[in-house]
């Protein structure tokens, strides 16, 4: 189950979208579905899309800053295949998709706006047959994650690198996410979020 095209749940982010339909026409401006296989055995967890990002482009982490960093970081550690770096599906390794499926004001989903939209990342993880490792960025990702997998959030504390066993088959790495602002006020470098995907490759036998 995915969110219809101009999915229509959440009235703020409707109300954002068609406002952001006018001032930027070019722009996806619609919900971003998931890229990447979906049995694939590893999952990324981003917030939402980024306004200038996934909602123009239409691709998760595609077209902006952090969506540079995490094609750089996924060429690096052959989770995308292709030389020229195009993030299509079809090169990805991984799949990636964002806790909240259109883009919100000022980059915050309010509680109603992630809990609906839950709905639609458990069903994405639940399709993933294969899935063995997920990694979340930022604390939003993580929260809305673990409540996508039917666990209490109360249980699973977000911390940079904290390794959470989900089943004895899931494992779910949280780091901070790969903002721009993130990186310029050095709350994460990104040789620490290398490291992380250096982990993966080795847990995952890449
Ligand atoms: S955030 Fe999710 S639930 Fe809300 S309108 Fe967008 S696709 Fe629908």
């Amino acid at each position: 189950m995915e969110p219809k095209n101009n999915c229509k749940l959440c009235k703020r982010l409707v109300k954002f979208r068609n406002k952001n339909k006018v001032l930027f026409p070019g722009f996806f401006n619609n919900r971003v579905l998931g890229t990447g296989p979906i049995n694939s055995n590893l999952l990324i967890v981003g917030l939402a899309p980024g306004l200038k990002g996934a909602n123009r482009t239409g691709i998760p982490f595609e077209g902006d800053f952090s969506g540079e960093l995490l094609l750089d970081l996924l060429f690096k550690n052959r989770l995308l295949i292709d030389s020229n770096k195009s993030k299509e599906s079809k090169n990805l390794m991984c799949r990636i998709t964002n806790a909240v499926k259109c883009l919100p004001p000022k980059n915050k989903p309010n509680t109603l706006e992630i809990k609906q939209c839950n709905t639609f990342l458990k069903a994405e993880i639940y399709r993933m047959i294969n899935l063995k490792v997920i990694l979340t960025l930022g604390e939003i990702a993580h929260k809305s994650t673990i409540l996508a997998l039917n666990k209490k959030v109360s249980e699973y504390k977000f911390q940079h690198f904290a390794k959470h066993v989900i089943t004895k088959k899931i494992l779910l790495i949280n780091s901070y996410h790969c903002s721009k602002y993130n990186i310029n006020t050095k709350k994460l470098n990104i040789s620490d979020l290398d490291k992380i995907f250096k982990y993966i490759k080795n847990l995952l036998s890449l």
